[in-house]
């Protein structure tokens, strides 16, 4: 008997084959001339991604890596953040922020988030600020930018770094700026279902401060300051030159590929937006939508539906950070960061990429509406 489940349609997260087909030939192209180079590593395609991207957020430098955790980890040891210092950030995130800071020995601090844009709330920073704060970690979380001005004034005001997350958000801005590159130091993920994503694993630091750029090519490659000559202890981790390659090869494309996900938003935002809280995007902010996350009470009703439709639909995220096991150390419990736990009770993110069909959003968005009525 054929199975019959061969001829469903069914919708991914993300269709990361629909986003290569075009390109194929041009990555294949690219990829070959690097085998036959046998160049794997800090060669010509690594230093022309790190310029290119360093000019498109008009910074000074750019340092490519071996993943967004990694640059996180590199910007706090560059800002020479270490054990017995805290450093805030926000307890609605990818789990890899929080790792980073305790890789330097520091002690993560959670601040509760914006019921709106699900980012860190300004208002409840600075009642977490000791004399053992160092430093502030925003995450742009789904591509939203983070409320910079007030956060940049607080870390004025306090003698703090500021590091931005931006694993979600390459591309978005923060009146007129790109993310990334407001504060001391910015951190991208090539992990292959971000953004902009590479076909394996990569990240990169971007500042406008030469010094830390500079500090993180030495700590990149195990503090090599000349041939086997060591002046402090590093660290290995380096974009490769095949990942390079391909990366700016998509990279020409990441504006279109954005824009593509703000349409996509924005018809999502038209045909739900009375039945759910659809994400906002304030004034002069341009998000770009790494997950389109919505927020409902009934929000268990709405994910059997859409699989029931082969649909997908994941819960980014379900625990916030302060309630994971691994931080149990820290002594936090549940109802201390309220806004995170509702969030984690009512987000939903639903398919969103630049190849989806318009036809299928409105499928998408009819399955959500007749889940509701029930
Ligand atoms: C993906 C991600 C990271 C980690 O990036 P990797 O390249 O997977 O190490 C860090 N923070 C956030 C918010 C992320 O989404």
């Amino acid at each position: 008997m054929p199975k019959i489940t061969e001829n469903i349609k069914t919708i991914p997260m993300l269709d990361l084959k629909a986003q290569h087909e075009p390109l194929n030939e041009e990555i294949k192209t690219a990829v070959r001339e690097i085998l036959d180079s046998s160049r794997f590593i800090l060669g010509p395609n690594v230093s022309s991604f790190e310029q290119e991207v360093a000019a498109y957020h008009n910074v000074a430098g750019a340092v490519g890596l071996g993943s967004g955790t990694d640059a996180l980890y590199l910007a706090l040891r560059a800002l020479d953040i270490k054990e017995g210092d805290e450093v805030i950030t926000t307890p609605f995130t990818f789990f890899a922020t929080a790792e980073a800071i305790t890789y330097v020995g520091a002690t993560p601090v959670f601040v509760d988030i914006d019921r709106q844009t699900l980012n860190i709330d300004p208002l409840k920073i600075e009642e977490k600020i000791t004399s053992k704060t160092k430093a502030i970690i925003v995450v742009h979380l789904f591509g939203q930018p983070a409320e910079m001005d007030e956060i940049m004034s607080i870390a004025g005001k306090h003698g703090l770094k500021v590091i931005e997350d931006s694993a979600q958000a390459f591309g978005a801005k923060y009146k007129g700026r790109p993310v990334a590159g407001i504060g001391d130091a910015g951190c991208f993920s090539f992990y292959p279902s971000k953004n902009l994503g590479a076909y394996g694993d990569g990240g990169m630091l971007i500042t406008n401060n030469p010094e830390i750029s500079e500090k993180v090519k030495l700590l990149r490659n195990h503090g090599t300051t000349g041939p086997y000559q060591h002046s402090f202890i590093g660290y290995n981790s380096r974009l490769d030159e095949i990942q390079a390659a391909i990366l700016r090869i998509k990279f020409k494309h990441i504006d279109t590929y954005n824009s593509k996900r703000r349409d996509i938003a924005a018809l999502y935002t038209s045909l739900i937006g009375n039945a759910v809280a659809c994400p906002v995007e304030k004034q002069d902010r341009v998000h770009v939508y790494h997950q389109y996350t919505f927020r409902t009470p009934v929000r268990a009703a709405v994910e059997k539906a859409l699989h029931d439709n082969h649909i997908s639909a994941v819960v980014y995220y379900p625990i916030p950070l302060h309630l994971q096991v691994a931080f149990n150390y820290l002594g936090y419990k549940p109802g201390d960061l309220p806004e995170a736990e509702a969030a984690a009770g009512e987000v939903l993110s639903i398919p969103i990429y630049p190849e989806l069909e318009p036809e299928d959003v409105k499928m998408i968005a009819g399955v959500i509406l007749k889940a509701l009525q029930k």
